[in-house]
């Protein structure tokens, strides 16, 4: 019961962690922390403001449900993510529905040169026994959500609220209270129940009210550019193979998808492209064999012609950095920390190492009976991450300055350093390494 003898929406009033935003990042960091604590120590607040069905993996045949972060996108998973879900007990589940990416294949449209990444090239490539070489696995996301969920739901010590939404953070003297407001369902009047937390983890999205709400700005690159994000089905398998091909104005991707029973040769398409402008005939607003035609003349016919394409989707592309990433008793997660540009694949695995690096400090303080959330612990967390995040924002930004000029001098060194990419082992490792997470994973150890 709260003060006013309504009832609670809450089981508690009084938790370890709160985490705002149950999408990939704040789910994902739910079932890392649950891990840790081995002796069911801590209590954890998950809150997300969607209503979100149960995507339990015996219902996910029921068919999609939509979640702004489990949506139609499909997610490019490094080694070092899977190295992260293996830890968690989930990867054998999620490689049931997850492709192999072998080899990736980068070009430029009307340029000469290109270059092949193999995974079998990669020095300490490892598998276990669900794995095989690769650099990392794709997903689709709505299959991680199943997944997670699946395994959230089951664990003791974490509470799951969803159609809730968190606000009005209140500094306290050794943490924090926030309200959690039950969106209500229909007609119902929403309730709220205020609750405190020795740590509030914010992980509410790119658009992150509750990191403005603390007065924390964002350092926002527009790229005036969107993703349009479809699955196909193409003439030709993709054995493995992701495409990564630099077009005048953006970028044509095609990620790996698993086959399934009536559908083979299945791939993930991000298309980012120019916003369209005022008055202009979109192109991605066209019927579906018209949008084909399109994606076949900047994409080719590397994988023969396209002959189904899913519902398309678009997202508005930025790159936005908070410029803090922790306060007393606050840690900001996720897109809400740093929301990149997904031609290098990046920002998720990002999100997710800096989960497995903050649990880490977090279950050290367990273990010497420390405070969990003090500053100084935060404050070491943050540090320890800058490198990684610095390296990985910077090199997702500026393949798409690269990519992204018309000037002649411009692309044709950009054609040289792609045939240089194929030649020169070393500079092509570098490229993969970062590509893939590894070197992101180095700057851990
Ligand atoms: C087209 C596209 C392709 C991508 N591909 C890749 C890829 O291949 N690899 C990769 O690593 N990354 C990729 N990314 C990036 C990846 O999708 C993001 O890094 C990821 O979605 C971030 O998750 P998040 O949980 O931080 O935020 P979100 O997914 O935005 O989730 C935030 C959650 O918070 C909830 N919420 C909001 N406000 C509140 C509140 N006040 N209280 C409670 N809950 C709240 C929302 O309902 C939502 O569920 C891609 C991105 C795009 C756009």
């Amino acid at each position: 019961m709260t003060a006013d003898n309504s009832p609670s929406i809450t089981k508690s009033d009084r938790y370890d962690i709160v985490i705002a935003g149950g999408g990939m990042v704040g789910v994902s960091l739910a079932c890392a922390l649950a891990k840790v604590d081995v002796d069911k120590k801590l209590s954890i607040l998950l809150v997300d403001n969607f209503p979100v069905q149960r995507l339990g993996s015996n219902d996910a045949s029921q068919g999609p449900t939509y979640h702004p972060s489990f949506d139609a996108r499909s997610t490019a998973l490094s080694q070092a993510s899977i190295d992260i879900y293996e830890s968690l007990g989930i990867l054998p589940e999620l490689l049931k529905h997850a492709s192999p990416i072998r080899q990736v294949h980068v070009s430029e449209h009307g340029h000469a040169g290109s270059t092949l990444l193999d995974a079998s090239e990669q020095q300490g490539a490892r598998c276990t026994k669900e794995q095989v070489e690769s650099f990392g696995y794709v997903i689709e996301n709505q299959w991680l959500g199943a997944v997670l969920l699946d395994h959230l739901i089951a664990l003791p010590t974490v509470e799951f609220l969803t159609s809730a939404r968190v606000c009005n953070i209140t500094p306290k003297q050794a943490g924090v209270s926030v309200d959690v407001v039950d969106e209500g369902v229909g007609e119902s009047v929403a309730e709220s129940t205020t609750v405190d937390a020795s740590l509030l983890i914010v992980a509410d999205g790119a658009k992150s009210s509750l990191r403005d709400s603390l007065g924390i700005t964002s350092s926002v690159t527009h790229y005036d550019q969107r993703a349009v994000i479809a699955n196909v089905q193409t003439q030709l398998p993709h054995n493995g193979q992701a495409f990564e091909r630099f077009v005048d104005d953006g970028a044509v991707a095609f990620l790996p998808l698993i086959d399934l029973p009536d559908s083979k040769n299945r791939s993930a398409l991000i298309w980012t492209m120019p916003k369209c402008k005022d008055g202009d005939k979109d192109k991605a607003q066209v019927d579906d064999q018209a949008f084909i035609t399109a994606v076949q003349q900047a994409f080719g016919y590397r994988l023969g012609e396209i002959q189904r394409i899913g519902k398309r989707q678009s997202y508005p592309l930025a790159l936005s950095v908070a410029d803090e990433v922790v306060r007393n008793h606050i840690v900001i997660m996720g897109n809400a920390a740093h929301s990149l540009h997904p031609v290098a694949a990046q920002g998720f695995n990002l999100s997710l190492r800096d989960v497995a690096v903050l649990v880490e400090r977090i279950s050290e303080a367990m273990q010497k009976d420390e405070d969990i959330s003090a500053l100084a612990l935060l404050e070491r967390y943050a540090e320890s991450q800058l490198k990684d995040q610095d390296l990985t924002i910077g090199f997702s930004h500026h393949l798409i300055k690269l990519f992204g000029q018309q000037a002649f001098p411009v692309q044709a060194g950009r054609s040289l350093g792609l045939l240089a990419l194929d030649l020169l082992r070393p500079a092509k490792k570098q490229f993969s390494d970062r590509a893939s997470g590894i070197a992101g994973r180095r700057s851990l150890q």
